[in-house]
């Protein structure tokens, strides 16, 4: 390893810096609990948290938004299906249905724990929109409480997951969420291997530009490759 001048550590050979030795992960979410729920907020969620979860025997999904647009418009057509003004009520299912979830904001609840949900959804805020603000979370995490909805998701700008914190604590300690470090690095490796593929070998004859760095240069650049990547912020 070698200290650079912004104080970030880099690694001296291209078979390390491959493999993202000098690559360090970190989980950035905010969290928090109120009322029996607890929430996380995070741009770095690579994972489908209902798969990685124990879901009621039997339960309903609520689609709240879809794509922008109100989930009643997207889901409310599709058979075994009801709106409920701007909302989608599923049929009851005792396994994940294959759907696609992906740009939704939903919740999900036990129909029997819940048995008036379609009567009282409409008399509370769900904070159903795309940036959902910090100080929005407890409220929601009230209203989840009050509902009695199992867990609440959205894939927003953020991704947004509120869950009973026994259901949290689940999702956390599952191998999905802990393989998350070890999956992210290696898209980092990938991604660099790409470039590597794309802009590699230092062919020289001259040396990277960088003051003090014995690598030769590329083809394309005045660089070495990994002087290259960090210029490029990769
Ligand atoms: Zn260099």
């Amino acid at each position: 390893m070698v200290e650079t001048q912004n104080g970030s550590n880099i690694v001296e050979n291209i078979e390390d810096y491959l493999r993202a030795k000098d690559w360090k992960y970190t989980f950035e979410a905010m969290e928090g609990s109120e009322s029996g729920y607890s929430w996380m907020k995070t741009k770095d969620m690579m994972i489908d948290p209902l798969s990685a979860v124990t879901h009621p025997e039997q339960f309903k999904i609520v689609i709240l938004d879809y794509a922008q647009g109100p989930g009643a418009e997207a889901f409310g057509n599709k058979a075994g299906w009801t709106k409920v003004g701007d909302y989608a009520f599923s049929p009851v299912y005792r396994t994940l249905p294959d759907l696609p979830l992906h740009e939704a904001i939903y919740m999900m609840y036990d129909p029997r724990e819940a048995p008036d949900m379609e009567s009282l959804i409409g008399k509370h805020q769900l904070y159903c929109h795309r940036d959902i603000f910090e100080e929005e979370l407890p409220l929601l995490a009230n209203t989840l409480s009050t509902l009695k909805a199992f867990l609440y998701l959205g894939n927003t700008y953020d991704f947004v997951f509120l869950a009973q914190d026994q259901t949290m604590a689940e999702m956390k300690s599952s191998e999905a969420f802990l393989s998350l470090p070890e999956r992210a690095r290696e898209q980092v490796c990938k991604r660099r291997d790409r470039m590597w593929q794309q802009i590699g070998p230092e062919v020289g004859p001259d040396l990277c530009i960088n003051e003090g760095c014995e690598h030769k240069r590329l083809q394309l650049t005045p660089r070495c490759f990994i002087h290259q990547m960090q210029m490029q912020g990769k």
